[in-house]
């Protein structure tokens, strides 16, 4: 489905992002890996991808330094001579009530989630206009779109990726260029791991579908979105939620 084509996926060293590199891989992708400090996985999943017989390279960049994300974008350039797909997938969460929050929590959480995502396709915007061709699918979340409690961060860097996905697809329509979001529910990573019983609990009884998702049912919404059969498709929001936010 993606032979011979280029996927930069930020974030894939470890849950959604690794889903995502693989099923693109699997799907005749060559992979440009971002990660933030976790090498070892970095290296374990483009030696994973490398068994598909495509190309595959990591890169450790922080997505939230512009600079740093100019650097690798031309490094990747420089490797894999262009980008056909770009998946914004990189996030943190640092969860408290508005009450606890604190000023670098918030900045750090906006930095990752929301600007991280506007770097990369500010350094990607030139090559994907002048080559008239090209996906770029940002990872939301449903909580951009609903709001959580104890979440104000991350919300509202998950609605900014909306806001950023609906403009950069109105500039960059006419150049046959599709920007989609996808926001997941409630997926089974180390992100939701980390979340106390009582809360997973909680959060499972307000799902219709009454399970998490895997990020392997997300994956094969990104590879849809970055596939041909999408080409009519721009500016839009996907949720994979089980029904959480209807
Ligand atoms: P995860 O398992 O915690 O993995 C996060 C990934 O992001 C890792 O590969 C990590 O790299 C990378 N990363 C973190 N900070 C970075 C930075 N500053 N620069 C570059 N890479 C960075 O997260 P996940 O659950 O797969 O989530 C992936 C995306 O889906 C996020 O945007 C998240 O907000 C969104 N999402 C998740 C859920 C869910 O339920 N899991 C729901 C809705 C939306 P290292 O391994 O090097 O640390």
């Amino acid at each position: 489905m993606l032979r011979g084509k280029t996927a930069v996926v930020t974030g894939a060293s470890r849950g959604i992002g690794r889903a995502i590199a693989e099923c693109f891989a699997k799907n005749g992708a060559n992979i440009a890996i971002i990660y933030a400090g976790n090498e070892a996985a970095a290296k374990e999943i483009v030696e994973k991808i490398a068994e598909s017989g495509v190309e595959a390279e990591s890169y450790k960049c922080d997505v939230s330094s512009f600079s740093e994300t100019k650097e690798t974008v031309d490094k990747i350039l420089q490797r894999f001579g262009g980008v056909d797909i770009l998946v914004n997938n990189a996030g943190v969460v640092k969860d408290s009530l508005m009450l606890k929050m604190s000023e670098q929590d918030f900045d750090s959480v906006l930095s990752v989630n929301l600007k991280g995502a506007f770097n990369m396709i500010k350094h990607l915007f030139p090559q994907f206009a002048r080559r008239r061709k090209g996906r770029i699918i940002n990872i939301s979340s449903v909580v951009g779109i609903c709001g959580n409690a104890g979440q104000a961060n991350y919300a509202a860097a998950k609605s900014g990726i909306i806001g950023l996905t609906k403009s950069v697809a109105k500039e960059l329509a006419s150049r046959g260029v599709t920007c989609n979001a996808i926001a997941p529910g409630f997926i089974k990573t180390d992100m939701t791991d980390s979340l106390p019983e009582n809360i997973k609990d909680r959060v499972l009884d307000q799902i219709p579908m009454k399970r998490m998702g895997l990020a392997e049912e997300i994956a094969s919404l990104a590879l849809f979105l970055a596939s041909d059969n999408a080409g009519y498709i721009t500016g839009e929001v996907i949720k994979a939620d089980g029904g959480l936010c209807i």
